[in-house]
């Protein structure tokens, strides 16, 4: 293992095919990291077909992403767009990305990361804790539901656990989260499954 002695760390974003552009820290104590996409293409919205994104930026959007060092840390993105010259009336597409999908405030390992927070927990108590809003809660159960496993990525099932979710208190609404315990230890998510009664 090779020391440092400036004080200063080098830490994975776990974000792929992206450039560090800058990064900041608030005066509330919350990371802000500026990133670029690598990536010069994105399939056409009506087509499909690969498109070059050379048509400038959409809007800022700013993404919760995992915590570093206990402080809340954001990622911070002008999605590039690109124009399909193929179709009719020329239409330009948002760069679509795997790391995020549009229109949610949290990257893809934030959701994951909730999902785990869940577990055994409510969701008054994460969204407390981790101070976001009950609905983007909600809206993380909600993506983590349409998202398919990818069996190449898990080593072994290891030891199976299915947590119940309460989705909303007082109510007998709930979602199960189905985690396998990895050999290293690490816990993946299977499945996130909607119920209406508990069983
Ligand atoms: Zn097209």
């Amino acid at each position: 293992m090779a020391y440092h002695s400036s004080g200063k760390l080098t830490i994975p974003l776990d974000i792929p095919d992206v450039d560090i552009i800058g990064t900041e820290i608030t005066r509330d104590g919350k990371y802000i990291i500026e990133v670029e996409s690598r990536l010069e293409t994105t399939p056409c919205g009506i087509c499909g077909q690969a498109i070059k994104c050379s048509y400038g930026h959409g809007a800022e959007v700013e993404l919760r992403h995992l915590p570093i060092l206990g402080y809340e840390s954001y990622i911070r993105i002008r999605p590039k767009r690109g124009q399909c010259l193929s179709c009719l009336h020329e239409p330009t597409t948002t760069q679509v990305v795997g790391w995020y999908e549009q229109r949610s405030p949290h990257t893809k390992a934030y959701d994951r990361y909730l999902m785990k927070q869940l577990i055994g927990s409510t969701i008054e108590d994460v969204s407390r804790k981790e101070k976001v809003g009950y609905d983007a809660v909600m809206g993380a159960i909600g993506r983590q539901v349409a998202v398919e496993v990818n069996w190449e990525e898990i080593e072994n099932l290891g030891t199976v656990g299915i947590d119940e979710i309460a989705l909303k208190k007082g109510r007998k609404e709930y979602a199960a989260v189905i985690t396998a315990r990895q050999d290293n230890g690490e816990v993946r998510i299977l499945a996130v499954l909607e119920e209406r009664k508990k069983r």
